[in-house]
C-alpha cells in the first residue's frame, strides 16, 4: 500500500486522531480530534511529518510531485465542505498554511494567513463581504507574508529594517497618519502594488498570482522553517531531535473582523496561574488573531467574572467597563454559551487544562486550535490535585502530571511579575539557587552581618566565597559571584540555606578596595539595590519587589501521594538544626550528609580550629581539640535532637586544612596573639599549609589517617551528644561517614580509630549506643573496588560531586571557565555537575552498588553529592537501585517527586 502522507479533516471527519502526533504533529492531530468530537473546526489537511525528512532528504521537486494529486484533490474537500472556490472571485476560498511539530515549539516555526488572495480574488472578497478596507487589508497583509516567509525578504538580523515596514511608514507619513489602521482604502491598494515591486526588484521573482502556485510555495516555505536558525536553536535547548520534523496544516480562513458579530480570542479552561477551575480568556471584536498580539486594542475579558476582576485591578468604573470593555458573556451571550460548552468538553476529553484559540465568523464560532495549557508551578499541582478529585485522571497520572522542577517555585519567594516587567537586566550568570533576591550591596561576610544586624537586606558581591563567608551568606537576602559553576562553594551553600544565587556571572568586576562592582559600563558601590533572580540568574539594576512563597494544601496532598508510591525515600544535606528543621518540614526524612566544616565557622570554634591547625605537634593540637570538643558535641546534639528517631548522616572533617586559616594580616595577629606565638611563626606555619592541588591533596580521610586525633575528637562529639539524648529518653540514630576513601585499608584505619575512641566513650560513661559507619564512594578508585571497601561499611554514600570532578577531571571551582563553551559547542549536552553523568559517572555508580552489595548484601546505598535533587538523576538512582537520596532542603519535594515518578514509570 502507497504510504499515506496527507490526512483530510472537517464536517465531523477526520482521518487522524489525537494519538497521531508524531505523524501529524500536535496541532494537527488535535485538529482532527476535535472533529471526531463534535467541535466546530474548519475543514483543511495535515501533510505529515514524515514528508518533512522526505522533503530534505528528496528536494522540493520531488515532494511537490509525490504530494500533488493528494494536496488538490485535499483542497476540493475543503472548497466542497465551505462551499467556496479557491481562486474563484465570486466565491473566493482562502486558507491558512501552518507549521506544527510533535513538539510544541512556540513561534519558532512559520505560518501564512489568507493565502488565495490576488488582484481578482481581493476585488470578489470586497463584494462579497460589502467590506473593501477589509478586503484590501486582508490582501496586503498577505502580500507582505508571503514576501517576508516564502521569498525570504524577512530581515535577518533583529537591527535591519524590513522593506515592507519601510514601505508602510512611507505611505503613513505621506498623510501624516501614525497608526496602521488609519490607512484608508486607496493606501492600502497602493500598499499592495508597492510590496510587489519591492519583491520583485529584492528578489527578481513576480509575486505569484495563482494560489496553487501560492500554496505550493508556503507549504514548502513551512518545511524550511524547520531549518531556520531559531528553531534549530530551540531543538538544541529543548533536545528535540531534527527527525521529528514538522507538519503542514493547511486549513481554510475564517474571519473575525468581518464587523460586528465577528470575533477573535484566546482562552483557557483553567487559570494558567493559579490553577483555579475558572474558565478564562481574552477576545476582540471584529479583529484578526494578529490585532490580540499585537496590543493595539485593549483585549476584553470572555467572562462576566474576569472582566469585573479585570476592571477592578485596572481601577475601571463599573460604567465604562459595561459600555466600552464588556465581557463575551455580556456581549455575545449565545456565542459564550457555546464555548463554554466546548471548553468544558475539550478538557474532559483530554483530562487536562486546556489552552484554546477561536474564531467567531459573523456569528459561527470555530475552534483553530487546542493544548494542553502551559502553567506555573502552583497550578501545576493545583490542577492535577483538583483533576484527581473530579476523578478525571488516577492517582499515578497526578503523579506524572507535575513536572518535579516547577515546585521550586512555590518554595522560593518570587518577583512580583509587573515589578519584574520594568526592572532592567544587568547581566546574566548561573542560576546557581533559586529564588528572587533584593537588597543594598556588601562585599564582605562581616558588613553583611553588620548590616543585616541594622535592619538592612543585603545582598553579597564577591569573586567567590569560601566557608568563612557562611555567615554572611546566612544574613544576606543572595549571593552574586563573578566566578564558580552550580557546585561551588557559593552555590552548594546557598542551595543549601534556600538562598537566592547566581554564580559565575563572569561580566561583573569586583573591586574589593574601592568598593565597587562594575557591570557592562554601570558602577554600583557598597549600599546600592541590587537584585537576583536564582532561577533564570539575571542580575537587575535597582530594587525589584519580591513576594513570599506559599506552600498550599494541594502541594502537601501530592507530596502524600508521592510517598505512597515512593520505593526510595529523601533524605537531606543540612549542617545546622535550622536547615535539618526547614527539610524535616518538607518531608525528609533523615540527614544524608552532615558536613561538619561549616560548623567551624561560627563563634569560638573558629579560633580553636585555627589553633588546631597551626599546632606545631600532636601535643599542641590535642590542647586545640579539648576546647572543640564540647563545641562540637554540642552541634551534634542540636542536629540529632531535632532528626529524633531518624539516621544523621554525619561526616568527618573533608577539606583542606588551609581554608580554615587566616590569609589577612589582621586575622593573623589575632591568631599569633591567641597562641602566643610570633607572627613570623603564624605566618610561616600558614604558607607551609599552601598546597599546589589542594583537592587532590592534604583532605577527605587523608586528614584523619595524618591527624587521627582529628577523628577520634569528632567521633567523641558525635557518639558523646547522642549518648546525652539517649539517657534523655530520645532516640538518636548516628552515622558516621569517612570522606573521599579510594582504598578499602584506607577505610579500616579509620574505621580501628572510631571504634577505638567510641569503646574509650562508652567506658568513660558507662553506656554506648548503637551507630553506623560508612563511607562515601567519590574517587572512581572506590568505586572499581567497592567490594573490598564494603566489607569494612555499613552504608555506601556516592559523593557525585567529586566523583563527577575526578572522572572528567574538571575541577569544581574552575569547570565555569569553560564549561559553557563545552555547552555552546555540544561538546557537552549538560553540566555534568548539575545532571549526572549517566553514560559515564553513572556506571561507576552503578559498579559500586553492585560490586559493594556483593559482598556485603546488607550495604545500605544513597547519594549526597548535588545530583541528588536533580530529577533525571534521582531516577537514574532509582534504577540503579539505591535506597535513598540526599540534597538541599528545598529540593526535598522535587526529590520526593522524581522519586515516586521514577516507582510510577517502573
Ligand atoms: C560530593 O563530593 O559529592 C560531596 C557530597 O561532598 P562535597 O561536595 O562536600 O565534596
Ligand atoms: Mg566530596
Amino acid at each position: 500500500m502507497e504510504e499515506k502522507r496527507v490526512y483530510t479533516f472537517g464536517n465531523g471527519k477526520a482521518e487522524g486522531r489525537a494519538d497521531m502526533r508524531n505523524l501529524l504533529g500536535g496541532k494537527g492531530a488535535n485538529l482532527a480530534e476535535m472533529n471526531l468530537i463534535g467541535v466546530p473546526v474548519p475543514p483543511g489537511f495535515t501533510i505529515t511529518t514524515e514528508v518533512c525528512n522526505e522533503y530534505f532528504e528528496k528536494g522540493k521537486a520531488d515532494v511537490v510531485s509525490l504530494l500533488k494529486d493528494d494536496v488538490e484533490k485535499s483542497v476540493r474537500h475543503i472548497e466542497n465542505l465551505m462551499g467556496l472556490r479557491f481562486g474563484d472571485a465570486k466565491n473566493p476560498l482562502l486558507v491558512s498554511v501552518r507549521s506544527g511539530a510533535r513538539a510544541s515549539m512556540p513561534g519558532m516555526m512559520d505560518t501564512i494567513l489568507n493565502l488565495g488572495l490576488n488582484d481578482e480574488v481581493v476585488v470578489g472578497l470586497a463584494r462579497k463581504t460589502d467590506n473593501e478596507r477589509f478586503a484590501y487589508d486582508s490582501y496586503r497583509r498577505f502580500v507582505q507574508m508571503y514576501g517576508d516567509v516564502v521569498l525570504g525578504m524577512k530581515p535577518v538580523n533583529k537591527d535591519d529594517i524590513d522593506p515592507f515596514e519601510a514601505i508602510i511608514e512611507q505611505v503613513k507619513a505621506k498623510r501624516g497618519i501614525v497608526l496602521d489602521n488609519e490607512m484608508n482604502v486607496d493606501e492600502l491598494k497602493k500598499l499592495v502594488a508597492l510590496f510587489k515591486a519591492a519583491i520583485k526588484e529584492r528578489t527578481g521573482e513576480v509575486f505569484p498570482e495563482n494560489p496553487i502556485d501560492q500554496l505550493w510555495g508556503a507549504i514548502c516555505a513551512v518545511f524550511d522553517s524547520w531549518m531556520n536558525e531559531r528553531a534549530i536553536l530551540y531543538r538544541k535547548m529543548e533536545g528535540i531531535p531534527q527527525e521529528w520534523g514538522t507538519a503542514v496544516t493547511v486549513m481554510a480562513m475564517v474571519f473575525g473582523n468581518m464587523g460586528d458579530t465577528s470575533a477573535t480570542g484566546v482562552c483557557f479552561s483553567r487559570d494558567a496561574a493559579t490553577g483555579e477551575n475558572r474558565f478564562n480568556g481574552e477576545y476582540l471584536v471584529n479583529a484578526q488573531g494578529e490585532d490580540v498580539v499585537a496590543g493595539i486594542r485593549t483585549p476584553q475579558q470572555i467572562t462576566k467574572e474576569g472582566s469585573l476582576r479585570w476592571a477592578r485591578q485596572q481601577g475601571i468604573s463599573e460604567e465604562i467597563r459595561a459600555a466600552k470593555f464588556p465581557s463575551m458573556e455580556e456581549a455575545m451571550p449565545d456565542i459564550y454559551k457555546q464555548l463554554d460548552a466546548l471548553q468544558d468538553k475539550l478538557e474532559k476529553h483530554y483530562h487536562d487544562m486546556q489552552d484554546m484559540e477561536f474564531t467567531v465568523q459573523e456569528g459561527k464560532l470555530w475552534f483553530l486550535q487546542t493544548r494542553n495549557g502551559k502553567r506555573t508551578g502552583t497550578a501545576m499541582v493545583k490542577i492535577a490535585i483538583d483533576l484527581l478529585h473530579e476523578g478525571e485522571i488516577d492517582e499515578k497520572t497526578a503523579i506524572e502530571r507535575c513536572e518535579p522542577n516547577k515546585l521550586d517555585e512555590l518554595l522560593h519567594p518570587v518577583f512580583d511579575k509587573e515589578a519584574l516587567a520594568n526592572a532592567k537586566v544587568l547581566t546574566r550568570g548561573l542560576p546557581a539557587s533559586p529564588g528572587a533576591a533584593c537588597g543594598q550591596i556588601v562585599f564582605f561576610a562581616d558588613d553583611a552581618a553588620k548590616w543585616h544586624d541594622a535592619g538592612h537586606k543585603v545582598v553579597m558581591v564577591r569573586l567567590e566565597t569560601s566557608p568563612e563567608d557562611l555567615a554572611g551568606m546566612s544574613a544576606a537576602e543572595g549571593i552574586l559571584t563573578a566566578r564558580g559553576g552550580m557546585t561551588s562553594h557559593a552555590a552548594v551553600v546557598a542551595r543549601g540555606m534556600g538562598k537566592c544565587c547566581v554564580s559565575g556571572a563572569g561580566a561583573i568586576m569586583v573591586d574589593y578596595k574601592t568598593r565597587t562592582v562594575e557591570i557592562d559600563g554601570v558602577v554600583l558601590h557598597e549600599g546600592d539595590y541590587i537584585s537576583l533572580n536564582g532561577t533564570t540568574g539575571e542580575v537587575y539594576n535597582d530594587q525589584v519587589t519580591t513576594r513570599p512563597a506559599t506552600v498550599s494544601g494541594d502541594f502537601a496532598e501530592l507530596m502524600k501521594l508521592c510517598d505512597k508510591y515512593t520505593r526510595m525515600v529523601v533524605r537531606t544535606n543540612a549542617d545546622t538544626p535550622h536547615d535539618a528543621e526547614v527539610a524535616k518540614n518538607f518531608g525528609a526524612i533523615g540527614i544524608g550528609l552532615c558536613r561538619t566544616e561549616h560548623m567551624f565557622f561560627e563563634n569560638d570554634k573558629i579560633k580553636a580550629m585555627r589553633e588546631m591547625i597551626l599546632a606545631e605537634d600532636r601535643k599542641g593540637r590535642e590542647v586545640a581539640l579539648a576546647k572543640l570538643l564540647p563545641l562540637q558535641e554540642k552541634d551534634f546534639y542540636g542536629i540529632l535532637k531535632c532528626m529524633d528517631g531518624m539516621p544523621v548522616n554525619i561526616r568527618l572533617l573533608d577539606p583542606p586544612l588551609h581554608e580554615f586559616v587566616p590569609h589577612d594580616l589582621k586575622g593573623q595577629e589575632a591568631m599569633a596573639q591567641e597562641m602566643g606565638k610570633s607572627l613570623d611563626f603564624i605566618q610561616k606555619r600558614v604558607a607551609s599549609l599552601a598546597e599546589v592541588n589542594p583537592m587532590l591533596g592534604l583532605r577527605g580521610c587523608r586528614l584523619g589517617i595524618t591527624y587521627p586525633e582529628i577523628t577520634a575528637m569528632q567521633t567523641k562529639a558525635i557518639l558523646g551528644a547522642a549518648l546525652r539524648l539517649k539517657k534523655e529518653g530520645l532516640d538518636p540514630r548516628p552515622e558516621i561517614m569517612v570522606p573521599l576513601v579510594g582504598t578499602d585499608k584506607e577505610l579500616k584505619s579509620q574505621q580501628a580509630v572510631i571504634k577505638a575512641a567510641a569503646k574509650e566513650l562508652f567506658d568513660e560513661k558507662g553506656m554506648s549506643i548503637d551507630f553506623k559507619l560508612g563511607t562515601m564512594i567519590e574517587i572512581p578508585r572506590a568505586a572499581l573496588t567497592a567490594d573490598r571497601i564494603a566489607k569494612h561499611a555499613d552504608y555506601f554514600s556516592f559523593g557525585t560531586n567529586d566523583l563527577t570532578q575526578m572522572t572528567f577531571g574538571y575541577s569544581r571551582d574552575d569547570a565555569a571557565r569553560f564549561l559553557p563553551t563545552y555547552l555552546d559547542n555540544k561538546i557537552l549536552e549538560v553540566d555534568p555537575f548539575q545532571v549526572l553523568d549517566q553514560t559515564g559517572v553513572g556506571q561507576l555508580v552503578d559498579m559500586g552498588v553492585k560490586k559493594g552489595r556483593s559482598t556485603n548484601p546488607m550495604l545500605k546505598c544513597g547519594i549526597c553529592g548535588e545530583h541528588g535533587g536533580e530529577p533525571s538523576s534521582v531516577k537514574f538512582c532509582h534504577r540503579t537501585g539505591l535506597d535513598y537520596v540526599s540534597c538541599s532542603p528545598f529540593r526535598v519535594p522535587i526529590a520526593r517527586l522524581a522519586a515516586a515518578q521514577a516507582a510510577v514509570e517502573e
